[in-house]
């Protein structure tokens, strides 16, 4: 039996009645842009983060885009990030003109850790952006202490942790602006792009909502150059018809990642994921073991029909489009470490438990 990494057509199944009903609707109503749905979203999203204000836009790269703006990013200034995470992390900060400015992760969480941040900031660091990578949240009481002790903004990168919880406080609502994704495969995925900032300031929330609509306020009078970063009304639709069931979803995904743990606990050469002492929700986007002959073991999971992936590959300090950053190749020890051995086995709420045995029985028996 096959068995994908991620089959997104179960949800549709599931939902089928209820997610036609709302598409079908936005499609009679016409109001393709910014419609009703996209304003209701915003609010239910800003209610599950605990945080002011919501902003839709046209995908999770574009609310960091905007996110940056806002927090007045440019030429000229430095973001300081994680060096292991997905590309547009660190290809916002330099689409903006300004340096993205990499440090080494935790090996156990794969986050950024505080420890690398404040040798990091120079008189031009403007913003620290942490990632909350896998649906695990990033140490943020260090890092907000940190940013307020030198004046620096706080955007989280948190496209991949939609719910999760850092001692109880929910993702994206810790620093000044919070981002999140609705890509299909993230854990509330749309039928499309989306994406959404969250903010407690009022202020950003307005800013935001101008660099959306090419920085018009009103309509054809620009104070500032914006973008076209809307979020398409059938898109909020579709998610405010899944976001109900975003809390189960998630706690269905805790579920396999414990049934994968406990049956991974005997094989000494494989690392499973650690849930620090400070996560009170780990969101599992991907349930991410660490391997030391990685490749191997992926080509032959691949063989047997198990889907798997590398998340990721290349640190940003070894991306070509980053050389001119002169990074050397053996700078952030354990992001290069991370990036030999991790591999994503699928955890999709909706993975039967015949699909997870014969997942467990595969890599149990390649790595063994
Ligand atoms: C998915 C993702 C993004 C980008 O979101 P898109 O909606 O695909 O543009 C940014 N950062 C991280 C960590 C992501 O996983």
């Amino acid at each position: 039996m096959a068995v994908p990494l991620l089959d997104v057509t179960r949800q549709y199944d599931a939902l089928k009645d209820e997610l036609e009903t709302a598409v079908l609707h936005v499609l009679a109503e016409g109001k393709f842009i910014l419609g009703p749905e996209v304003t209701q979203l915003e609010e239910n999203i800003a209610k599950l983060c605990g945080v002011a204000h919501a902003v839709g836009v046209a995908s999770g790269t574009d609310a960091l885009l905007l996110a940056l703006r806002a927090a007045g990013v440019g030429p000229g200034d430095e973001v300081i990030t994680t060096n292991f995470s997905f590309f547009a992390t660190a290809g916002t900060i330099a689409r903006l003109g300004a340096k993205p400015v990499f440090v080494d992760i935790e090996p156990d969480s794969y986050n950024i850790d505080p420890n690398y941040i404040e040798s990091a900031i120079t008189d031009k660091t403007k913003v620290i952006m942490p990632v909350h990578l896998f649906g695990q949240m990033a140490d943020m009481d260090p890092i907000m202490e940190i940013a307020r002790a030198h004046n620096l903004v706080v955007v989280e990168d948190a496209a991949q942790a939609i719910g999760a919880e850092y001692k109880g406080r929910k993702a994206g609502s810790i620093g000044d602006f919070g981002c999140f994704s609705f890509y299909p495969s993230k854990n509330l995925g749309a039928g499309g792009d989306g994406g959404m900032i969250v903010t407690n300031s009022d202020e950003n929330y307005e800013l935001c909502r101008i660099l959306r609509v090419h920085g018009a306020k009103p309509k054809y009078y620009h104070k500032i150059v914006g973008y076209n970063s809307r979020l398409a009304t059938i898109q909020a639709a579709m998610l405010l018809v899944k976001l109900p069931h975003l809390q189960s979803w998630s706690e269905k995904r805790i579920a396999h990642a414990k049934i994968y743990d406990a049956a991974f606990r005997g094989i000494e050469r494989l690392k499973t994921p650690v849930v620090k002492d400070y996560t009170t929700f780990h969101i599992f986007n991907q349930y991410t073991i660490g391997i030391p002959n990685r490749d191997k073991v992926m080509a032959q999971l691949k063989g047997a029909g198990i889907g798997c992936e590398i998340y990721y590959p290349v640190p940003f300090h070894r991306q070509e489009c980053f050389a001119y950053l002169n990074y050397s190749p053996d700078d952030f020890p354990f992001s290069n470490i991370a990036s030999s051995e991790v591999l994503s086995i699928p955890v999709y709420s909706e993975l039967t438990p015949e699909e997870q045995q014969e997942v467990i029985e595969a890599v149990t028996r390649i790595v063994s």
